[in-house]
């Protein structure tokens, strides 16, 4: 029994949102197994047609944006009798020398019992046939639920619930496109991102040979972590060493991270107008180094259009490392292979740039000749869930 959250707000908009979610549940369990999915009364039903497959599928639905909670229940008819049955057999082994209370729900106005006369029928009857159990409704360790509903009755244990990720449906807000590095930040941004129900395509530079293949490894693994919420990411590698090097050459030291950034932020906005993604998105966090200040970002910023989203803006390090672990990202972050940031890294980097200063810098460079000849060698990779 799948639960969702904010879809519920959407008024006469929350079948459509409803419909989006339901072909993203079908899309992530094509590989699975064969499952019934129905719809109502605010939850969608899953049936594996292999109950053993039904662990593997609650993982992946809990990955899935849009669902609030996945509850493994069972099934019967609608009277009292079935209930105080399935209720026993199906919790009665989790349910010996604890404390415990049942929660009923009535969302079947039709039905006989009120909510406090099932709780009244299905606790009595687990407490004369479990040993060692007694009720505390206050601080139970289990909690029995029994769902009276349209299609059937469901009872399940509140604690076995898996919890969802929440936000919105993939496919129900439009396009962006992240600039994807190896990093822990931008992964993270990626995820929040894709969270609002955002479909999400990413891009990363890559300076070869300065940075290696296991390097370009790292990136599609990491993008193939962000393809477990997601589905299939594109992932447009674009090769950067000419560019570096050219800004190397011909920039002064103190201005190589902006202009390098302003190139990513150019190359990418143009990859997304031809992918119809309408933002660009970054691991941006204020202050978090020299070329993350204001002034920073506005000389960055300035090159593009399409808005830029920051999602971990106000996030300090130690935060986007927990969404980082939690996520699944950290790890596969955290190997050692170099960026192409870190390989040409200024040692005194400008901390307050002036945009005019960069410019002026920057004008040293024909930037268009050096943007169409990184763009006519980008690689596409079509990134699934590991
Ligand atoms: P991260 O931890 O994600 O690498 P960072 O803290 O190292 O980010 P910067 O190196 O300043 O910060 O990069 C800021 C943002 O620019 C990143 O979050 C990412 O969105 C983008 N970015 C940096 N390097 C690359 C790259 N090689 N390819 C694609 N995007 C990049
Ligand atoms: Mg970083």
């Amino acid at each position: 029994m799948v639960k969702y959250g904010e879809i519920i707000l959407k008024g006469l908009n929350r079948p459509v949102f409803e419909n989006v979610l339901v072909k993203n549940i079908r899309n992530s369990l094509r590989n699975t197994d064969n499952v019934k999915i129905t719809k109502a009364q605010a939850t969608i039903y899953i049936e594996p047609e292999d109950t053993e497959k039904t662990g593997i599928v609650m993982e992946r639905l809990a990955k899935i944006f849009g669902i609030v909670s996945v509850a493994r229940a069972a099934v019967c008819e609608k009277n009292i009798d079935d209930i105080r049955k399935k209720a026993f057999e199906y919790c009665a082994g989790s349910l010996e020398n604890k404390k415990f209370k049942v929660i009923a729900k009535r969302a079947d106005k039709g039905f006989a019992l009120k909510s406090p006369e099932i709780c009244d029928e299905v606790g009595g009857y687990l407490l004369e046939r479990v040993p060692g159990l007694s009720v505390d409704v206050h601080d139970p360790e289990r909690t029995v639920r029994v769902e009276v509903r349209d299609f059937g009755a469901y009872v399940y244990c509140e604690e076995d619930k898996l919890k969802g990720p929440g936000g919105m449906p993939i496919g129900t807000g439009d396009r962006a496109t992240l600039l994807l590095s190896g990093g822990i930040d931008s992964p993270v941004a990626g995820y929040m991102t894709a969270k609002r129900g955002v479909t999400v395509d990413a891009v990363n530079f890559f300076s070869y040979p300065y940075t290696s293949e296991r390097a370009k490894e790292k990136v599609i693994e990491l993008a193939s972590i962000l393809a477990g919420y997601t589905s299939k990411i594109n992932l447009y590698i674009v090769p950067f060493t000419e560019i570096q090097l050219a800004i190397r050459d011909n920039c002064p030291e103190e201005h190589l991270t902006l202009i390098m950034r302003r190139f990513m932020m150019r190359i990418a906005e143009r990859i997304a107008r031809n992918n119809k993604s309408g933002a660009l998105v970054t691991g941006e966090s204020v202050g978090q180094v020299a070329s993350q200040t204001i002034s920073a970002l506005n000389v960055t910023n300035s090159v593009v259009k399409m808005p830029v989203l920051r999602p971990l803006i106000g996030m300090d390090k130690e935060e986007i490392i927990v969404r980082a672990r939690e996520i699944g990202s950290f790890d596969t972050s955290v190997l050692p292979y170099e960026d192409c940031c870190t390989v040409f890294t200024p040692r005194h980097p400008s901390t307050h740039p002036k945009l005019e200063r960069v410019e002026k810098s920057e004008s040293a460079l024909d930037v268009n000749a050096l943007i169409n000849e990184a763009v006519d060698n980008i690689e596409l990779i079509e990134v699934y869930p590991s």
